[in-house]
């Protein structure tokens, strides 16, 4: 398969690695947004969170925990922004899924989490929570 993250996975193209589990693989990202920015990448290929099995996003969900908590030790980081996006309107370039893990120290000047706080309609919200509300599958 032609994806650049399988590639890395099966060793066929090289990445600062950080940990290599048997279903989880993570490395730094060679455009960092900041220092110690990585990614962690589940290794059978799905290519969103639409797609990849439950019991493997748990255990990737571990693995993130694991490399923020590592990363904000190492770089003596204030705060760490995970990211993960779905589908090129959200900016996803790669198309097989990973999480970002962002090292973040105040006032570093980073907009990834910052949108424009102004209050929205709420009769709107409300309309659209309660459509959500029907599409949302109850837990066995
Ligand atoms: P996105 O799909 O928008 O979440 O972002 C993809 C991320 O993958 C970007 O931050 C890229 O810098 C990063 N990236 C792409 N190719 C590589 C690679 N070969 N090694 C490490 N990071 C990569
Ligand atoms: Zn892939």
């Amino acid at each position: 398969m032609d994806c650049i993250f399988c590639k890395i996975i099966a060793g066929e193209i090289p990445a600062v690695k950080v940990l290599d589990e048997e279903l989880v693989i993570a490395f730094m990202d060679i455009n960092p947004s900041s220092k110690g920015h990585m990614l962690v990448v589940p290794k059978n290929h799905a290519e969103n969170i639409f797609e990849i099995p439950e019991s493997d996003l748990a255990t990737l969900t571990k693995a993130v925990k694991k490399c923020a908590g590592a990363v904000k030790d190492a770089l003596r980081a204030e705060g760490v922004t995970i990211l993960q996006l779905n589908g090129k309107a959200s900016d996803q370039i790669v198309p097989h899924l990973h999480v970002h893990v962002i090292p973040r120290w105040e006032n570093d000047g980073l907009s990834v989490s910052t949108w424009e706080m102004k209050p929205g309609d709420m009769e709107e919200i409300q309309e659209i929570a309660l459509k959500v509300k029907e599409n949302i599958t109850p837990s066995s």
